[in-house]
């Protein structure tokens, strides 16, 4: 839930400087910890907001239960009057603290005060709903996670996990049941088990904490989810382009050769290098030559074979492998294809793929300028059995392109067969060997 953008007000800005953590500006970790913190107040202040609307849910229930079921009762407006502040002053609270969450993640004192503050709120709505016969016991397990969830120092979370256990303990010893009345009070009785209103409410009490609880547990692991993701995202891909990392290159690499050598599958692999970029750097600026890489990447993005719905089902793996070089794993895909195979046309191939991309950057017109890319090709059995040799054997073609004047395809190993310039290519057919 978002409520406003971040902006500090002087009041806050003058608190900060005399309290905040961090004495001096906030070095890049010190900001990270505290977006992290940021996040996990916020998570506690929507959790706050389930729970709060299932009190006010369940008070209004028992409440009119008790009304429709015991017409004779006279309600206890002292006691009626405690819990509607308790939870005006808890809805309170948390509106405060939903509007300036931002600003508070700045002092650590925040935090335990929240703590504190919901223990005393939980401590007087057990008081005043059937002390220790009230089923809102179940709240303190809650307030011990969300200590564990606010406070950095584990010692703190379990200081204040034993605190809530302490005033529920407190409750109990000091607890003068008599004076709550609690025959008469709107919750509970001291029998639950004998009379089936106690037990109705017990049982919807009992529900509607196990709602909550499993609200607040899938919204704590879709927003863990939603990190993991993000992290998993950053080890994997290129920060810049958006596209499969290196590393990523080499991991999918080695398990495409397995699933090929078991299977007795071919695959190939593409390499891409952008012509007389440090040209074009220099001519154009740095600026203007990381908008052609995203253009490319974007370009490779289209071209290879995906799912539109989920990314792990893409076929293709395109990669930043270096600097302006890409590289791109094909799975199933030979160099070349006779149209002679059942349900093969002549373009599912490598070679093809590789003179659809080179044509498409060709046609691109970068300041009037058009842009040239050269390509190798290598793919396996034929060309290498290990990464090192298919990347060796890809990166020899690509040399080869460079050297017979760039904008062109070179098929690895293929030395007797020069490819031709411009859009005149076509590829030679190659007979892919089978597995040794
Ligand atoms: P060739 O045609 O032989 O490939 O020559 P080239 O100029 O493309 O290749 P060279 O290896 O001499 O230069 C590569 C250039 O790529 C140098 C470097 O400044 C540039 N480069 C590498 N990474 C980036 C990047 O992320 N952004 C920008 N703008 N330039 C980059
Ligand atoms: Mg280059
Ligand atoms: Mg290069």
């Amino acid at each position: 839930m978002k409520i406003r953008e971040t902006e500090t007000t002087s009041l806050f800005k003058n608190l900060q400087w005399r309290f905040k953590r961090y004495r001096r500006d906030a070095t890049s970790r010190e900001q990270e910890k505290l977006a992290e913190t940021r996040d996990r107040m916020l998570l506690v202040i929507e959790a706050r907001w389930i729970l709060l609307v299932a009190l006010c849910a369940y008070g209004l229930f028992a409440t009119n239960l008790l009304a429709a079921a015991r017409p004779e009762y006279s309600p206890d407006y002292h006691q009626g009057a405690i819990l509607a502040g308790t939870l005006f002053a808890a809805t309170s609270c948390n509106i405060f603290y939903h509007l300036f969450y931002r600003e508070l993640s700045h002092f650590t004192v925040a935090n335990h005060v929240q703590v504190v503050l919901d223990i005393i709120v939980t401590t007087t709505f057990i008081q005043y709903s059937g002390g220790i016969y009230s089923p809102l016991w179940s709240l303190y397990p809650l307030l011990a996670l969300e200590a564990s969830l606010l406070l950095e120092q584990p010692r703190n979370a379990w200081l204040f996990g034993i605190m809530a256990c302490m005033a529920f303990g407190a409750l109990i010893v000091t607890g003068d049941s008599e004076s709550l009345q609690l025959s008469g009070a709107p919750f509970f009785t001291k029998d639950p088990q004998q009379k089936p209103l106690s037990a109705l409410l017990l049982w919807s009490w009992a529900t509607m904490i196990t709602i909550a609880v499993t609200l607040i547990g899938s919204h704590i692991i879709r927003a863990n989810r939603r990190k993991e993701d993000a992290l998993k995202q950053l080890v994997v891909k290129d920060q810049m382009t958006n596209l499969y990392n290196r590393s990523y290159f080499f991991k999918e690499l080695n398990r495409e050769i397995q699933r090929s050598i078991r299977y007795s599958r071919v695959f190939s692999i593409v390499f891409l290098d952008i012509d007389h970029f440090k040209e074009f750097n220099d001519t154009y600026g740095h600026l203007e030559g990381d908008r052609l890489l995203l253009e490319l990447a974007g370009i490779l993005r289209k071209s290879v074979r995906r799912s539109e719905t989920d990314q792990a089902y893409d076929i293709d793996v395109p990669c930043r492998y270096g600097g302006e070089e890409f590289g791109i794993i094909l799975p199933e895909t030979p160099i070349s294809t006779t149209t002679k195979e059942p349900g093969v046309t002549a373009d599912m191939n490598a070679a093809a793929f590789a003179e659809r991309i080179r044509r498409e950057i060709a046609s691109l017109r970068v300041n009037g300028n058009s842009i040239t890319v050269s390509i190798g090709i290598a793919s396996f059995p034929q060309h290498g059995t290990t990464p090192d040799e298919l990347v060796k054997s890809v990166d020899d073609a690509l040399y080869r392109a460079k050297n017979r004047g760039k904008n062109r395809i070179v098929i690895a190993g293929n030395e007797a067969n020069p490819n031709q310039k411009g859009p005149g290519y076509r590829h030679s057919v190659n007979e892919v060997c089978p597995l040794p």
